[in-house]
C-alpha cells in the first residue's frame, strides 16, 4: 500500500543528499556525465539526469503511474505526447473547448502535417462515442474545462477509449494529482503544465507526461527528438514546490467552495460555475470523480458592471493570465485565453464577456471577498 497523497508529495522520488544525509538532494547542472562506470546515457535532452527524474517519479506516484517524463513546459508535454501517437492519415478526437494552445496545435500544425483533427460536439459520453472514426488512434480531454468548469465522464470516455483500441490522453491541469486522479480511472497518459498548481507560486514554467512504461518510453523516443527538456534549476524548484502541493491546493480547494458559495448570494453576479455547488449540472459526476472541487471557479457579472473596470478596482486580487498560485487571480476568457475566437463562437460555447475566471490563491477568504465587494 503507498502512503497517502500528501506523504508522497514530500517525499516520493526523493533522496538524500548522500554525502551529507542532508534532507534535500543537490542540484545537478552537468551536461557531461561518465558513461564507462554504468549503462545509463545521462544527459538533459535524453531527460534522464537526477533533478529531472526525482520530479518525474514523484508526480507519476502522485497519479498512480508507473513512469514520467519532465518536460520544459506544458505545450511541450502536450505536443509531444499528441505527436507520439500520431502520424499523417491518423485522425485525432479531441474534446470541445481545450486549453486554446492545444486547439492552436491541432489547428495550425496537426492538420498541416496531415493528421485529420476533430471536437466532440458536446461533453457527453454519447459524444465522444459519435466522434470515433476508423482511423482514431487518440482521444484528448481536459476536465474540468477552461472557463465553464464542465466535466467529462472520465471512467466512460476511458472505457469507450479502451474499446476502440485508440490511447487516451487527459490534461488534468486544473484539478492537479490532489483533486484528480485520471490515470486511476483508466486514462493512459496524464499530462499537466506543471507551470500552474504543481509550481504552485507563478515563476517557473515546465510540464509532465505520466502513464505505463509502455507509453512512456513512446514519449520519450520523441522527446529525445523534439528537445522540450527542463534544466536542473527549475526542476529542482518544482521539486521543492510539489512538497508542498498537497497542503496549498487543500488551502485553494477550500477558499473556492468558499468563494463559490458567496458569489452565488451576491446581486451583481448572474452566476457562478464550480464543480463543488450543488447548483453545478455535473455536481454528481464531481463527487465521483474528484477528491476535491478543485482551486477554479469562473463567474458571469451582472449586466451594467465593466468586467474591465472591476478588474482595476482590484486591490488585493491581481487580474492576470495564468493560474495555480498562491495568490488569488482573475482574468476575462475573452480577452486571454479565447482571445483568438471569434465572438460567434464564444457566445456558441457560452462565454460571454461578463465572465471572469478566477484562480483561488491561500490567502484568507475573507479578504479577498472583501476586495471584491469594493470592486463591484
Ligand atoms: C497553461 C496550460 C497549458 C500550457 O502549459 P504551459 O506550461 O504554459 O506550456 C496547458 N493546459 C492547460 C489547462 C493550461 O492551463
Amino acid at each position: 500500500m503507498p502512503h497517502h497523497l500528501a506523504t508522497r508529495c514530500v517525499h516520493a522520488g526523493s533522496h538524500t543528499d548522500v554525502p551529507t544525509q542532508g534532507t534535500v538532494a543537490p542540484i545537478q547542472t552537468s551536461t557531461a556525465y561518465g558513461y564507462l562506470h554504468s549503462d545509463e546515457r545521462n544527459y538533459p535532452r535524453y531527460f534522464n539526469t537526477p533533478n529531472q527524474q526525482r520530479v518525474a517519479t514523484k508526480v507519476a506516484s502522485l497519479e498512480g503511474a508507473k513512469a514520467g517524463v519532465l518536460f520544459g513546459s506544458g505545450m511541450a508535454a502536450i505536443s509531444t505526447a499528441l505527436l507520439a501517437f500520431l502520424k499523417p492519415g491518423d485522425h485525432v478526437l479531441m474534446q470541445q473547448g481545450l486549453y486554446g494552445g492545444t486547439t492552436s496545435l491541432a489547428e495550425n500544425d496537426l492538420k498541416t502535417m496531415g493528421i485529420e483533427v476533430s471536437y466532440t460536439s458536446g461533453l457527453s459520453v454519447l459524444d465522444f462515442e459519435a466522434g470515433f472514426r476508423q482511423n482514431t488512434k487518440v482521444v484528448y480531454l481536459e476536465t474540468p474545462s477552461n472557463p465553464l468548469l464542465n466535466l467529462v465522464d472520465i471512467e466512460a470516455v476511458a472505457a469507450l477509449s479502451h474499446k476502440h483500441g485508440t490511447v487516451s490522453m487527459i490534461d488534468n491541469t486544473f484539478a492537479s494529482p490532489i483533486n484528480q486522479t485520471p490515470h486511476l480511472l483508466g486514462v493512459d497518459l496524464v499530462i499537466h503544465s506543471a507551470t500552474k498548481y504543481l509550481g504552485g507560486h507563478s515563476d517557473i514554467t515546465a510540464g509532465l507526461v505520466l502513464g505505463a512504461d509502455v507509453h512512456i518510453e513512446q514519449v520519450l523516443a520523441k522527446a529525445r527528438h523534439f528537445g522540450g527538456s527542463c534544466e536542473a534549476q527549475t526542476a529542482a524548484l518544482l521539486e521543492r514546490s510539489i512538497k508542498t502541493l498537497a497542503l496549498r491546493v487543500r488551502q485553494q480547494t477550500e477558499n473556492a467552495q468558499a468563494m463559490a458559495e458567496w458569489l452565488e448570494t451576491r446581486a451583481e453576479v448572474a452566476k457562478v460555475n464550480y464543480p463543488g455547488l450543488t447548483s453545478h449540472p455535473q455536481h454528481e459526476l464531481a463527487k465521483r470523480q474528484m477528491h476535491g472541487f478543485g482551486g477554479m471557479l469562473s463567474f458571469e457579472l451582472a449586466d451594467g458592471i465593466d468586467p474591465v473596470a472591476f478588474q482595476q478596482k482590484l486591490k488585493l486580487v491581481a487580474s492576470a493570465m495564468s493560474l495555480g498560485g498562491v495568490d488569488t487571480t482573475v482574468c476575462s476568457a475573452y480577452l486571454t485565453s479565447h482571445r483568438s475566437i471569434s465572438a460567434e463562437r464564444r457566445t456558441a460555447e457560452g462565454i460571454s464577456d461578463q465572465l471572469i475566471r478566477m484562480s483561488m490563491g491561500i490567502e484568507d477568504v475573507r479578504d479577498l471577498q472583501k476586495d471584491l465587494e469594493q470592486a463591484f
